[in-house]
């Protein structure tokens, strides 16, 4: 390189630099009267070393990072089980998703962080928890290379009252951070359906039956898609879901989910 060269590019580092300083010196003065805390637990956070607004321990409590995870049902395991691609809680009678890739098992704090998710003022822990998804699951769901990121769809009467829709902020992190298309009016829900927590199991197949379409004017033929939801217990949203997907000719859909929950999921016919 010539010495021309080299002093072009001190040049432009420095003027970047020049540019940048007054953001960073910003930040840190508002760092410094403003500490930052932990968006679940509320603690102060010592030496932030990346974006995710969450402390070590709730960090370790919504993920461990020794958790693996079975791709087929999402089911989490400890330590001496490592990922795989079948288990023994998969559900004998397959799904219409092909897989999950969930971030942690649907109890104790993180079943917590999700239901407070849900409430109007749970914006900056969804953003948090859906931060630390993508650091601890990004390079899975890069290796799936969804063509299409769908959020599942809230009836607009629940988003009225709530305001936010959790699966909606993932996906979008999903896609700002992966550089996927994100499509938010894909998947439309043709009405509204009953909480699937408050119900048994088979009622809740029988509850979302019917509840998904496609949008007019979407061509997603042979494409592979990633449906997101903040959590998966019988599967039946994402079964349902992925029904309507696949019969308008998607490849394959995956499922993202924040939390999996147990539990053997019913015989049914797809
Ligand atoms: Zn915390
Ligand atoms: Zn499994």
């Amino acid at each position: 390189m010539s010495a021309h060269r080299i002093g072009h590019t001190a040049l432009v580092r420095l003027a970047r630099w020049t540019k940048r300083w007054p953001a960073v010196a910003a930040r840190h003065a508002v760092d410094l009267c403003f500490p930052p805390v932990c968006a679940f637990c509320l603690e102060e956070i010592d030496g932030m070393v990346d974006r995710i607004l969450l402390c070590d321990q709730c960090r370790r409590a919504f993920a461990p990072t020794e958790l693996g995870y079975c791709l087929r049902c999402g089911a989490v395991f400890t330590a001496s089980e490592p990922d795989r691609s079948s288990c023994e809680l998969c559900p004998r009678k397959p799904p219409a998703y092909d897989g999950v890739i969930p971030l942690g098992p649907y109890h104790g704090l993180l079943q917590e962080a999700v239901l407070r998710m849900k409430r109007p003022a749970g914006q900056p822990l969804c953003r948090a928890v859906s931060r630390l998804y993508l650091q601890r699951r990004g390079g899975a769901i890069g290796e799936y290379r969804p063509d299409w990121v769908l959020p599942i769809p809230m009836h607009w009467r629940r988003r009225l009252v709530r305001g936010v829709n959790s699966p909606e902020v993932l996906a979008s992190q999903l896609g700002r951070s992966l550089r996927l298309p994100v499509a938010t009016d894909v998947l439309v829900r043709r009405r509204p359906t009953r909480v699937q927590r408050t119900l048994r199991p088979d009622d809740r197949f029988r509850n979302v039956r019917g509840a998904f379409a496609l949008q007019k004017g979407y061509d997603i033929r042979g494409s592979h898609v990633l449906v997101v939801d903040d959590v998966l217990t019988t599967g039946a949203t994402c079964h349902e879901a992925a029904k309507v997907l696949k019969l308008a000719g998607a490849a394959t859909v995956m499922a993202a989910v924040i939390a999996k929950g147990g539990g053997r999921e019913p015989s049914r016919t797809v």
